[in-house]
């Protein structure tokens, strides 16, 4: 008796939490067997939608199920009562005969069919800390359904499969503003945001225009549906074609969210020396092929900023870039200085290479670059992708020696380096593998411009190397 007090002490003190069910459960029962009016009375509090939209057990039990459920619950609070001594302090056991979506356990209201809920629930929630705002939970669980043939619950062992994110303070899911405090960090990477959307339905050529003209979304537009270890899913207040529900991944969002909010492992330490190669005005069956070759067996990645008119010739040679790993930008339609066009021919020269891009590889160009590097502020406001100039221009195009172009790099050469080439010259290929091995000998990695620019973000401009980044 004193040992079982004791116990019971020090399970309070270890586990506040667990206080709630511990002191209530004696009631619970009370209650089943003086009225069954208690899962009633529970679920009144359930607002209708979650009512409707999450399992739940009947309202009203027969006798015989009454009778069964008191004797389980019974049953299982004393096996409760001593396996909880064991679990640590991460891990919460819990014992629940009605859920709340509200609360963080209400959560496993989604692994439950709709039309037979088990009535009661108990097992283990484990917790981890995800981020600084972050808690990942996880749940095993045995769950009792009543089988009305055989007069007696079954039980069924189970896991929530999927993780869930809470926040760590409220313990409730976090929101859109928590991820996306204004307006502007949704803007900043709308064109993610368009991918996504894209990703999302049947047949993305169907929506494409919708979504090329899309508005950058404010944050009631977005209502976070879940949070998972692949990213957060928000649905649309307005659906665009076949698509009401977007998954955001950690992996490509990671930068323009609340950063309390995302996992260290996304943050990883900036290593000195990288450098980025990119390539204009392909793709050209004749030097793009040829280059692809040298950079699989270096085993390097590279950005081609295609333009609209040689994408439409050559969708197969655009394949076969996203193929190999590298990313493709939009480089204009047809080498159009930009400032010199009205807004209205700017979205032609731009949205045409997009849905161009887009109809080959099934992926929006990520970045874009203006032909001779031509831009203006009022301009790039109204551009969707992030501006990726360049810090080390080679000149390749004056067609000088490959020897040549190799010592322009080496000159100019700096950490965090974008490197222009054109990959429609013979003589820019085949300097190609001279510059990456000198390169590499120098201690040098080649990387991606998103690892460079550490997330580019819309109507901004980034040139590589110590050189200024411009925000607008
Ligand atoms: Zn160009």
């Amino acid at each position: 008796m004193t040992q079982q007090y004791r116990s019971r002490k020090e399970i309070y003190r270890k586990k506040p939490k667990k206080k709630n069910w511990l002191f209530f459960l004696p009631i619970i029962v009370l209650f089943i067997v003086g009225s069954g009016y208690v899962i009633n009375s529970l679920l009144s509090d359930l607002n209708p939608e979650h009512k409707d939209a999450y399992a739940h057990t009947p309202l009203k039990l027969s006798s015989e199920r009454k009778q069964a459920k008191r004797s389980l619950l019974k049953e299982l609070a004393d096996k409760q009562w001593q396996e909880s001594k064991n679990y640590s302090t991460d891990e919460q056991t819990f014992f629940v005969d009605n859920l709340k979506h509200e609360d963080s356990l209400g959560l496993l209201f989604s692994h439950f069919p709709k039309d037979n809920a088990p009535d009661i629930v108990t097992g283990k929630q484990v917790s981890e800390n995800y981020s600084k705002s972050l808690t990942r939970v996880y749940y095993n669980f045995s769950s009792y359904i009543w089988n009305e043939k055989k007069k007696s619950y079954d039980q069924t062992e189970s896991n929530s499969g999927e993780a869930s994110f809470i926040r760590s303070d409220t313990k409730k899911m976090p929101t859109t503003t928590d991820f996306f405090p204004s307006n502007e960090e949704l803007m900043r990477c709308h064109f993610l945001i368009q991918q996504e959307i894209l990703n999302r339905s049947k047949d993305g050529n169907t929506i494409i225009d919708e979504v090329l003209n899309l508005a950058p979304f404010k944050t009631g537009d977005l209502v976070v549906n879940k949070v998972n270890d692949v990213g957060i899913e928000v649905t649309l207040s307005q659906p665009i074609g076949d698509v009401s529900m977007v998954m955001l991944p950690w992996a490509e969002f990671s930068h323009y969210l609340n950063s309390s909010f995302v996992s260290k492992q996304y943050f990883p330490e900036h290593k000195n020396k990288q450098v980025a190669l990119t390539f204009d005005d392909g793709p050209r069956p004749e030097t793009t092929e040829k280059l692809l070759k040298i950079l699989k067996e270096e085993d390097v990645p590279a950005t081609f900023f295609v333009l609209g008119s040689q994408a439409e010739a050559y969708p197969n040679v655009l394949k076969e870039i996203i193929e190999d790993g590298h990313t493709i930008g939009n480089h204009s339609y047809d080498h159009k200085n930009l400032t010199q066009l009205t807004p209205d021919a700017i979205k032609t020269q731009m949205h045409s290479t997009d849905k161009t891009v887009y109809k080959a590889t099934g992926l929006l160009p990520k970045y874009i670059r203006p032909p001779y590097g031509a831009m203006k502020e009022s301009i790039a406001k109204t551009l969707d992708q992030p501006l990726i100039h360049w810090n080390v221009d080679t000149e390749d195009w004056k067609k000088g020696s490959s020897e040549k172009i190799v010592k322009t790099v080496n000159d100019q050469l700096e950490d965090g380096s974008v490197i222009l080439l054109h990959d429609i010259h013979e003589n820019s290929v085949d300097a190609v593998r001279p510059i990456i091995q000198s390169l590499k000998k120098q201690g040098y990695e080649f990387t991606t411009v998103d690892t460079i620019f550490k997330g580019p973000k819309s109507h901004t401009q980034y040139f590589g190397g110590s050189r200024e980044i411009n925000e607008f």
